[in-house]
């Protein structure tokens, strides 16, 4: 039935979960229209073309899932490549590969079994009492023992995120793995890699004949946009959305520096990860490697953690209890709402992948359509 105003879905954000909306909205013959306050399509995958590099604009993207049915969405759109993560952890100089495992162990320890290395490691947590592990250093402690969390983990996170290790929420240190074999794959999962030609391919290739328009920030003039759509699907901050009634929810913010290198190669590796709390930047990525590229010369970026404030982009949602009981509330309110959907890492507060963005769109989508 023919809808009385001009499009059927207005989606505020073009990032990931707007654009799979848009993508399976239009399919089902439904007219939508994207907004975003950014000059560029893409949220924060998208990718700057420089000296023929795709430049991951918003730090580093691996693509990595466990799910074959998203595996084979992302693949209907574009072809993925080989690339595996292996990041290497520098501390004071030394090089240690990641994620833990066989190399990392005997890197520090010089121990060649894993015999040897649980020993190690066990050791070290008889040495402490940890229970029940209630925050991310009791965690890491009581999973890899003093060394790794001294060297490779406590310097990186408090910087990371502003804030002490006990004071953050154990679930962030269990994204990633412990292993007892010597394989630096970073993800467990059975899927990983890379867009060939940059991931604009993908989400270019999501909203190709959906109407865009840039520039554009909702609030800055709500009632209108919202008058000229039947629903509204919203990837934006959800407190914003309600004009912070609970109070303000907690981000934290990056800096990216990018700089053009004159050299072929510059540090053998996409992600460096710096894990000492005195140097500011907590990775430097060298984006050629992910595509195996061989241009002669070479982007590189830091990434600078920092403090979130409203001019700042709020990359990361704090899952900490305090903000987690500050987004139910708002949650409660979405939740009652027949005309918004809310998705994606701002509105949904969740420290999301893109898997699970694609999951969570692809599972609402079938919520409100019904197939
Ligand atoms: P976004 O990409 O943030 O898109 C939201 C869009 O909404 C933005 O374009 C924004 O401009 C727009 N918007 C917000 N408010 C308004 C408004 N008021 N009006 C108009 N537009 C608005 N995931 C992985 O799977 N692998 C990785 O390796 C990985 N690495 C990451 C590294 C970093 C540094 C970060 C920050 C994230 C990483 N992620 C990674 C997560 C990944 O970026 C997200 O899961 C995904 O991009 C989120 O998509 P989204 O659509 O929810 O949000
Ligand atoms: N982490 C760490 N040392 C590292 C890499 C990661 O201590 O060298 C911790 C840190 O707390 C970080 C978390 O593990 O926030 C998750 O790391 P991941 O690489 O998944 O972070 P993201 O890419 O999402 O920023």
């Amino acid at each position: 039935m023919k809808t009385e105003k001009e499009y059927d879905y207005l989606i505020v954000g073009a990032g990931l979960f707007g654009s799979v909306f848009a993508h399976e909205a239009k399919k089902r013959g439904k007219k939508c229209l994207i907004i975003d306050r950014r000059s560029h399509s893409g949220g924060n995958i998208y990718c700057e073309n420089i000296e023929g590099i795709n430049v991951h604009k918003y730090g580093a993207h691996i693509f990595h899932t466990n799910d074959k049915e998203i595996w084979e969405y992302v693949n209907s759109f574009v072809e993925f490549n080989r690339y595996t993560n292996t990041p290497v952890a520098n501390y004071k100089g030394e090089l240690y590969n990641l994620p833990f495992n066989m190399n990392t162990f005997y890197q520090l320890w010089k121990v060649k079994t894993p015999k040897e290395a649980k020993e190690k490691i066990q050791s070290q947590i008889d040495q402490l009492s940890i229970k029940e592990p209630s925050n991310l250093e009791e965690q890491a402690l009581s999973l890899i023992g003093t060394d790794i969390y001294e060297k490779l983990i406590k310097g990186y996170t408090e910087k990371q995120w502003g804030r002490s290790a006990t004071e953050l929420p154990a679930f962030i240190i269990k994204r990633l793995p412990v292993r007892f074999t010597f394989d630096n794959n970073y993800f467990n999962d059975k899927y990983q890699g890379i867009p060939i030609g940059g991931y604009n391919k993908l989400t270019e290739a999501l909203i190709e004949g959906v109407e865009v328009r840039l520039n554009t920030d909702f609030f800055e003039n709500r009632e209108e946009w919202e008058s000229k759509a039947e629903n509204v699907v919203f990837t934006g901050k959800i407190d914003q959305y309600y004009d912070f009634q609970f109070g303000q929810l907690e981000y934290r913010s990056l800096e990216f520096e990018h700089d053009v290198l004159d050299e072929e190669n510059h540090q053998g590796n996409a992600v460096v990860n710096y894990t000492e709390r005195e140097i500011p930047y907590t990775r430097i990525i060298e984006h050629k490697h992910f595509e195996f590229g061989t241009q002669p010369k070479t982007v590189v970026t830091k990434e600078y953690p920092a403090d979130w404030t409203p001019e700042k982009e709020p990359y990361y949602p704090i899952n900490d209890n305090k903000n987690n009981e500050t987004y139910r509330q708002y949650k409660e309110l979405a939740d009652k709402e027949e005309k918004i959907i809310f998705g994606g890492r701002l509105a949904e507060y969740k420290y999301y992948d893109m898997h699970q963005i694609i999951g969570s769109a692809l599972k609402k989508v079938k919520d409100h359509f019904g197939a």
